[in-house]
């Protein structure tokens, strides 16, 4: 019997092995939630001239020193600047310049003062000619309601780094750089498999000593939060022929990582390790968790390998664990695990190896509780599907108290 193979150990021989794909240059509009290949330098400052955050007039600060409700000072107005106009001139002593939010303030210009606070009535909706005069109700500081070149971002600066998965405000201010087309990894492309003659498809109804297949939906969908595209193919019976033919066709599809779920387990029939012996390099290990020990992973023909347990929440924490890291480096993503400390609301048995125990977490004044979801069975998914985390229970331990304090690992987040 091989010796337990430590879950850190484990990991870092997984990513060791794996890389990140190369770069694809894509339209700006499709990369949401797409990881930039490269740092992003701003080539141009935002925003990119001084401009005005009210709409409003345009003065020297100063001339408003004096001004108030009842002894407003007035100016003249000699300029208008609607959006996307330039100003025409310098504003001198005794000037104002009509002016709207975002445009750019003449040269001359200190402050700006908001219509509100003047006895122009633009705001109120009549589209008004612009006056000859305007009253100032009020004195202004210096710099008030300008925004100045490149204050949001200036140029030649670093403002995204490689590894960063685009949101919306990511999306937003590439466009604001006039960044068009963007540099992108590939989408990782993940097949799924699954075999084992207890299973059908989610549409069949199982025959007496039959269950549904819910590996390679749960596996599909974890590949997908993950940022892959998954591919499943349909369930290989249990023997050498079927399981030989879905792997060749999964290397058919030339994908850049293959999960198979099942078929990893000491009893498990043989027809799996024999097509993986063949086609690939493959270690089988024992890992010291729990859920989730035995674990196959190597290489097919080039391609990283997960055949991970068939239990449906072993198959679960096992990505979890050990394949989404994997899947983050290949896909260039940074990878970050969301964890919280917990103290355990009841007291825990374990068996000494590193276990996931599935909880709900709740809060006190004293910090955050994590409650078992109950059954902590390997097959008994719904304490999947009531979990926020997984709280960890180091290797070693057989037993901890009521109010034991954990690393949580969050499935999902907290509200
Ligand atoms: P095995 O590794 O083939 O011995 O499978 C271990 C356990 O996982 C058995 O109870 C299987 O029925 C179950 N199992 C295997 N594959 C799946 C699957 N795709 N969906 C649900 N359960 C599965
Ligand atoms: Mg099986």
């Amino acid at each position: 019997m091989k010796p337990l193979l430590n879950v850190d150990s484990a990991l870092k021989n997984i990513l060791a092995a794996v890389r990140p794909l190369p770069s694809e240059s894509i339209s700006l509009a499709e990369t949401l939630d797409r990881v930039i290949a490269r740092d992003i330098v701003s080539p141009v400052d935002l925003p990119p001239f001084d401009n005005s955050a009210m709409d409003g007039y345009a003065i020297r600060h100063q001339d408003s020193a004096a001004a108030n409700a009842a002894n407003p000072v007035a100016l003249s107005v000699v300029m208008d600047i609607p959006a996307g106009a330039a100003p025409t001139g310098v504003l001198e002593t005794g000037q104002a310049a009509r002016i709207m939010t975002g445009a750019p303030i003449p040269p001359g210009t200190s402050a700006v003062i908001p219509v509100e606070d003047t006895d122009d009535d633009w705001y109120k909706g009549e589209a008004a000619p612009v006056p000859a005069t305007v009253r100032l109700f009020r004195a202004l500081r210096a710099d008030e309601n300008i925004r100045r070149a490149g204050e949001s971002i200036a140029a030649g600066h670093r403002i995204m780094a490689a590894g960063t998965a685009l949101g919306p405000a990511e999306i937003g201010m590439l466009a604001g750089i006039g960044c068009a087309k963007v540099d992108v990894i590939r989408q990782p492309k993940v097949v799924i498999l699954s075999s084992g003659d207890e299973l059908v498809d989610v549409h069949q109804t199982p025959a007496p000593g039959q269950i549904r297949d819910s590996n390679s939906y749960s596996v599909a969908a974890l590949v997908r939060a993950g940022g892959g595209v998954a591919i499943r193919l349909p369930i290989a019976r249990d023997s050498l022929d079927s399981v030989r033919a879905l792997y060749r066709r999964a290397l058919e599809i030339h994908p850049d990582l293959i999960i198979s779920t099942a078929g990893v387990s000491v009893g498990a029939a043989d027809f799996v390790k024999t097509v993986l012996d063949e086609l690939g390099d493959i270690d089988f290990w024992r890992i010291n968790m729990r859920p989730g020990k035995p674990l196959a992973f190597g290489s097919l023909q080039g391609i990283p390998f997960f055949g991970l347990p068939g239990n449906p929440v072993s198959a679960m924490v096992t990505f979890e664990v050990l394949a989404r890291p994997a899947l983050a480096r290949i896909s260039g993503r940074e990878f970050k695990r969301k964890t919280i400390s917990a103290v355990t609301a009841d007291a825990l048995k374990s068996d000494g190896r590193r276990s996931y125990i599935r909880v709900t977490i709740s809060r006190s004044d004293k910090g955050f509780i994590a409650h078992s979801t109950g059954i902590q069975s390997s097959g008994a998914l719904m304490s999947m599907v009531l979990a926020d985390g997984l709280a960890v229970v180091p290797e070693g331990t057989e037993f901890l108290p009521a109010g034991t304090e954990l690393t949580v690992l969050l499935l999902r987040s907290l509200d």
